[in-house]
């Protein structure tokens, strides 16, 4: 199987995946949705509310030690095997323009159409037409990370109430038409900030696409091409000068040049190698390993004390994320004290006023009781009514001392209760909050 061949498995197992991840749910929840519109992040099945986002900050580590970590190890893995971008241009160039249009060629990627002939620009009309489909779709897609899927079918029923998703819509997918279209792998070369980072997490153990010298010969000396022919070669060099793998490249370098950050791994230069030298009865010039494995002739270390940190700290940041995860509340609440201290009533009782939100991050409707620990104080008359999922609910509620309570000649005393929170459908579903009642001096207290 060619490195083409992989790569063209590898990126329907990915479409496949990301096409479909906003219909997967667990319980009811998405397998990862950030929602503005319900204010909650669903990851691998749990819900949390734009208040609970403490996992976050662990995520966004394990992303950024993750790419550290990956290119360290494996260059620039995602750019060739995993990136949209390389995706999408693998889909306009090398499917719809050169496989079903016949417009350009895949075998070399620097030659363009004769945009003379009024058939090649039919063909792009067709081209861009198509690829223009595409692009909705895949920005449909985009935009289901972010309305839920069940929503997003709803709304576009009645699609002039929700003008500006359709907006964004279609701002992504001309985007998309004006990355793939015009743009090309300059986005990857100009725009893609990780084409700029990645050469400095570099080593000489690091996975990259590797001319070998040893056995090719040296093309060029000092930066400058100096071979231009095999008769020109004086020993035994094997590499042939058909210029195969840089008529290939889509990003139009020659990787007999040694490592450039134009390179995206891609590694179409090592099958058109392959080919070449397997005529001969050969190997390919063109590798995908380390500078170590190639060129040194070493054994590549993947255990250096830099990837094992990266790898302790990918540990342990996904060792957070599910322990936080974990800590994530049945029942969202909030108590506040209103601003009036306290109320005195007959026979020495005081009560005290709060504001109760409850918010239902559950599936299903949920009314809710309410308990104190303290038995020297009540809840007076409070009745929830059934809160929606997702939805959340205020109410006032009044605290009070069941009888006067002797507490202090010289102060006010703030005593801290526990208030137990649970549903009434399902008493597994509680919480526990602290409110702090405020009681009078003695001699306030009739
Ligand atoms: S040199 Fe060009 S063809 Fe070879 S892997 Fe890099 S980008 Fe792909
Ligand atoms: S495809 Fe192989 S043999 Fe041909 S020029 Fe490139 S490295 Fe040399």
């Amino acid at each position: 199987m060619s490195y083409a061949q992989k790569r063209y498995l590898t990126y329907f197992l990915i479409t496949v995946f990301i096409m479909g991840v906003p219909f997967i749910t667990i319980d009811g929840n998405h397998l990862l949705l950030l929602s503005f519109e319900r204010l909650q992040f669903h990851f691998i099945g749990y819900a949390f509310n734009v208040n609970e986002l403490f996992i976050m900050p662990f995520l966004l580590m394990l992303l950024f030690i993750g790419i550290f970590a990956v290119t360290s190890m494996f260059g620039r893995v995602w750019c060739g095997w995993a990136c949209p971008q390389t995706i999408f241009r693998v889909i306009y160039r090398d499917l719809i323009e050169g496989t079903m249009l016949d417009l350009t060629r895949i075998k070399n990627k620097q030659k363009f159409a004769d945009f003379s002939k009024p058939m090649n620009l039919f063909k792009k009309v067709v081209a861009i037409t198509l690829w223009s489909v595409i692009s909705i779709i895949i920005s449909t897609n985009f935009i289901l990370y972010f309305v839920a899927s069940e929503d997003f079918f709803v709304y576009m029923q009645n699609p002039s109430e929700h003008i500006f998703m359709i907006i964004f819509i279609l701002s992504i997918a001309g985007f998309l038409v004006f990355d793939i279209l015009v743009m090309k792998e300059n986005f990857c070369q100009y725009v893609c900030p990780y084409s700029r980072v990645q050469s400095v997490l570099y080593d000489d153990d690091t996975k990259q696409v590797v001319y070998d010298t040893n056995r090719g010969g040296d093309i060029y000396t000092k930066g400058e091409k100096s071979i231009f022919n095999i008769k020109e070669w004086s020993n035994n060099e094997e590499c042939t000068t058909c210029e195969a793998c840089v008529k290939v490249c889509p990003t139009h370098i020659d990787i007999r040049k040694g490592f450039q950050f134009e390179c995206i791994n891609c590694l179409e230069c090592s099958d058109a190698c392959t080919t070449v030298m397997g005529k001969l009865g050969k190997k390919s010039l063109i590798n995908w390993g380390s500078t170590n494995s190639v060129l040194n002739k070493i054994n590549t270390k993947f255990f250096t004390q830099k990837n094992i940190m990266y790898v302790v700290a990918i540990v342990l940041s996904i060792l957070f994320t599910i322990g936080y995860a974990q800590k994530q509340e049945p029942i969202l609440a909030q108590l506040n004290k209103t601003t009036k201290l306290y109320n005195i009533k007959d026979g020495g009782i005081v009560t005290n006023n709060y504001v109760l939100t409850i918010r239902n991050n559950q599936n299903k409707p949920y009314s809710y009781n309410l308990s104190l620990d303290d038995d020297r104080f009540f809840v007076k008359r409070f009745k929830t009514k059934s809160i929606k999922p997702n939805k959340e609910s205020k109410f006032i509620l009044i605290v009070g001392s069941k009888t006067r309570l002797d507490l202090s000649d010289t102060k006010v005393t703030v005593l801290k209760i526990n208030m137990n929170i649970s549903t009434k459908e399902n008493p597994e579903l509680k919480i526990k909050r602290e409110l702090s009642f405020i009681y009078p001096r003695n001699d306030a207290v009739k």
